[in-house]
């Protein structure tokens, strides 16, 4: 009987041993979504709005989950997540996206990869289906960084990429909102009515690599071919390993200017800033330029951080521990 704790620790031992062996061998990862930043507000949203982008935030978080769950490329997980999105007419990606002035839907999309800092990106896509699977494509299949415009397209079709009709992006909302600007007097820029909604998602995976990929239609009433921060690469997309990976939303032309997400990269390279620092004293230096908007950011050591300058900003992050968080507002935590 005095034998008996000895022979229950022996046999628990080799399980206790075994379950510890299976925590250890589980990825370690973090993903981080956003949805567009901009005038985000409780008493501006309606329910079955706010239903649809969590729900859209969700299904996207699901899809990267899925696959660094499974030990994927935070690569492969960030184009996963963006698709979800560039489906959803929520957002201001793909399906769903604003109209240019020409009452057409111009996408732009970058993708990056923080082992090797390869990168693609397409601007002014019309018939892509998916703006960042051509952007992979880019990356992968051409010796290029960046295509534009029909050639774009083009490129996109001979890699097999799915083909659609422009009107297949359009949805009322969006011609609505065009017509209200048309409608509007001052036609200034970045008016709280051209309501953002550029989506993007950066990854740190179980090997401890990043990547970060933006996808966007830009904004309402675009024209003469206008292109955003989102397919720059390193003013609204840049990922390095030796850094972090960061995607943005807000009002391109200052983020690019400002060089945000490269800027951010930098600061936490050199400068051994947090992710939280670079992130909020980037968008701070962007604000001062006149640029509202935020990024979401991840690292190697898969550590994240969101900073945005803007009411609110629709937003979503996941982990290997467990956590998954959905957010929409400044006071959300
Ligand atoms: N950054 C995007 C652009 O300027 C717009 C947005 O994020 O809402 O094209």
């Amino acid at each position: 009987m005095r034998l008996l704790p000895f022979v229950i620790a022996a046999l628990l031992t080799p399980l206790a041993a075994q379950a510890q062996n299976q925590a250890a061998q589980k990825p370690r990862w973090t993903l981080v979504i956003h949805g567009g930043a901009g005038t985000i507000e409780r008493d501006r949203i309606t329910p079955e709005q706010e239903a649809g982008v969590r729900a859209g935030l969700e299904a996207a978080l699901a899809a990267g989950s899925k696959v660094l769950d499974a030990g994927g490329d935070a690569l492969d997980a960030v184009q996963a997540a963006v698709q979800v999105l560039e489906d959803d007419p929520h957002f201001n990606a793909g399906r769903g996206a604003v109209f240019t002035w020409d009452g057409r839907n111009e996408l732009d999309a970058a993708i990056m990869d923080g082992r090797t800092r390869a990168a693609g990106a397409v601007a002014g896509v019309t018939t892509t289906r998916h703006p960042v699977a051509a952007a992979r494509a880019v990356m992968e299949k051409s010796q290029h960084v960046m295509l534009s415009g029909a050639g774009a397209d083009e490129f996109a079709r001979s890699q097999g990429l799915e083909q659609v009709p422009n009107s297949w992006f359009a949805t009322p909302t969006r011609r609505e909102q065009l017509d209200k600007l048309k409608a509007s007097e001052k036609l200034g820029w970045y008016d709280v009515d051209r309501k953002y909604g550029t989506v993007g998602a950066v990854a740190m995976d179980a090997n401890g690599h990043v990547a970060a990929a933006t996808s966007t239609g830009g904004l309402t009433g675009k024209r003469w071919g206008r292109i955003g921060d989102a397919p720059i690469i390193g003013a609204g997309t840049y990922a390095d390993d030796r850094a972090c990976a960061v995607s943005a939303t807000g009002a391109g032309e200052y983020f690019i200017r400002e060089g945000v997400a490269h800027e951010i990269c930098a600061r936490v390279r050199f400068k051994d800033d947090s992710l939280k620092a670079a992130a909020d004293t980037v968008m701070a230096e962007t604000l001062a330029l006149g640029g509202a908007g935020g990024v979401i950011v991840t690292g190697p050591s898969g550590e994240m951080a969101w900073s945005f300058n803007t009411p609110g900003m629709y937003r979503g992050r996941a982990s290997s521990n467990g956590e998954r968080i959905v957010a929409f507002y400044g006071d959300d935590k």
